[in-house]
């Protein structure tokens, strides 16, 4: 009894147009009985393209997920063409954005610095940020994982103030396991968590660190879902692949 609500957050990455995502929400009503919701969160992170769309849906039909972006700007407004603000997002409702994903790291080339102005953005709006850490396969085969995520955690916290830090989610997500259907084994997700865990206590206190949800991602599937979030320091899961079939979204969702 951590007083942690586990998190289930399905990110939709590129796909789902917002008419796909209006009969995904539709077949998850469904396959999710609302009793399930007492004791899981459940999240949606879908393209910009589909906010509108699944804001309207879960406010009109009072469905009890929750729902957020993929990613944001760390600027407030301006001339910066294609972004989305922070501003923007808080007012279709979003509670989270996921900031640090590797994809993002990777292919947009973002760096520390980006990822901690991207945190700041989102808690100055009052979105959650969903910060992603995780370590590629030579860091992993050189027992690195603990100092390379650590030092990820910390170096997006900058400037983030103990009140809004208590508010974070942190999703561990091994750049290995992403999408590869290779799953980190239970113990190897609980490790770095933890560590995530007391690298919170250190930068803060016990108070945060006891408070923040601390995520595993990585091929998780309704399969594996129980074993990882059955570990002490793993608090749900972000999930990728699985999270575009709703009803094996459901049934992970009932699982956790
Ligand atoms: C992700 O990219 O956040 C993720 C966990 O993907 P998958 O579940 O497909 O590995």
């Amino acid at each position: 009894p951590t007083g942690r609500k586990p998190l289930i957050a399905g990110n939709w990455k590129m796909n789902l147009t917002h008419l796909e995502a209006i009969a995904f929400l539709q077949k998850l009503a469904y396959g999710l009985p609302e009793k399930y919701y007492a004791k899981v969160e459940v999240a949606v992170l879908p393209p910009f393209t589909a906010i509108r769309s699944v804001q309207t849906v879960i406010d009109g039909d009072g469905l009890l997920m929750t729902h957020g972006a993929q990613d944001i700007s760390q600027h407030g407004s301006g001339a910066y063409t294609g972004d989305v603000s922070g501003q923007m997002l808080a007012k279709l409702q979003c509670r989270y954005v996921t900031v640090g994903h590797s994809e993002r790291r990777e292919y947009h080339h973002e760096d520390d610095a980006v990822v901690n102005a991207k945190v700041r953005a989102a808690f100055a709006n009052g979105i959650v940020p969903i910060l992603c850490v995780g370590e590629g396969l030579d860091v992993r085969e050189d027992s690195g994982q603990v100092g390379h995520c650590t030092a990820q955690l910390s170096a997006a916290l900058e400037k983030v103030t103990p009140e809004q830090a208590a508010t974070l989610v942190v999703a561990y997500e091994p750049i290995w396991a992403i999408g590869t259907g290779r799953v980190a084994g239970p113990a190897d997700a609980q490790e770095v968590c933890a560590a995530l865990r007391a690298t919170l206590a250190e930068l803060y206190d016990e108070t945060v660190a006891a408070a923040v949800r601390v995520l595993y991602g990585g091929s998780v599937k309704s399969g594996n879902v129980g074993e990882i979030v059955g570990e002490a320091d793993v608090d749900g899961a972000l999930v990728g692949g699985a999270s575009l079939d709703p009803d094996e979204f459901a049934k992970l969702c009932a699982i956790a």
